[in-house]
């Protein structure tokens, strides 16, 4: 009896266990992608923008996002509804990401609506390891830290129309940053392949670069245009 007792229990607990872990290892994370996007790239495409309340944004890299991700590619999204986006939290950041996370989307807003999607769908993802201050305050340091636009200007690749080399854009952002980043591209209203993204790795305390571990999928063609803004 004693011995179907304790088998009994110990299946139970293995039947357990899994989802315990599964539960724990959702909001878990190996490593942060920092995402900035190209204003012009985004407002050049079919879907056009709208600039924020605020005003036109300054033509200059824009944070996207900061996005916990896993080693094997996948990511975890949305992880926990009871932290709801607080603006209070952040008031004193607001001015500076005005600044940095600008919006285009449309219609124009203040841009809480796309920091509070990305604080939703990402920021939730890292609460192990930093609060909703400590996230948006990392991703506006890591934009100081990394100036991308001057890294390709001082390389002679500047927002003018033209195309240049992936890899001089590449091999001018690793040449800054001490760090090799990853290129998004997307098309312009005639269907001509241009930079809009620019993905670095974040170590999962938010706090330097790291080569990363693995890249997104996509490709972009070897010469790419870099549109002004
Ligand atoms: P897209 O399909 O336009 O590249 O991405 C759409 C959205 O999915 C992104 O804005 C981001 O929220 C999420 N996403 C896409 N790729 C990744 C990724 O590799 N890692 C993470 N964490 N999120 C991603
Ligand atoms: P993600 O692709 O990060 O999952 O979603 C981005 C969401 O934020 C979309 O719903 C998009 O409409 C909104 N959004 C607002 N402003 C911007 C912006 O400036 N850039 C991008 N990529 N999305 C924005």
């Amino acid at each position: 009896m004693k011995l179907l007792h304790a088998s009994l229990c110990l299946i139970s607990l293995l039947l357990i266990l899994p989802s315990i872990f599964a539960a724990s290892s959702s909001e878990d994370f190996d490593f942060f992608y920092f995402v900035q996007q190209w204003p012009g790239s985004y407002c050049d495409t079919q879907r056009s923008c709208c600039f924020p309340t605020s005003g036109k944004p300054a033509a200059d890299f824009g944070i996207h996002g900061l996005w916990p991700n896993y080693k094997d590619g996948t990511y975890p999204s949305n992880c926990d509804n009871t932290k709801p986006f607080d603006s209070s939290s952040i008031s004193d950041l607001i001015s500076s990401m005005q600044k940095s996370w600008p919006t285009l989307a449309c219609p124009s807003g203040s841009g809480e609506t796309f920091w509070e999607h990305e604080w939703e769908k990402h920021g939730t993802c890292s609460e192990s390891v930093i609060d909703q201050h400590e996230y948006f305050q990392t991703a506006l340091n890591l934009k100081q830290k990394t100036d991308l636009l001057g890294a390709l200007t001082k390389a002679g690749i500047n927002p003018d129309g033209k195309s240049y080399s992936i890899e001089s854009i590449r091999d001018s952002i690793k040449e800054s940053t001490g760090f090799t980043p990853w290129i998004q591209c997307n098309t312009d209203e005639s269907g001509n392949s241009q930079l809009y993204q620019v993905y670095l790795c974040v170590d999962r305390s938010g706090s330097g670069l790291i080569e990363c571990p693995v890249f997104p999928r996509g490709k972009c063609g070897d010469e790419i245009n870099f549109p002004s803004f």
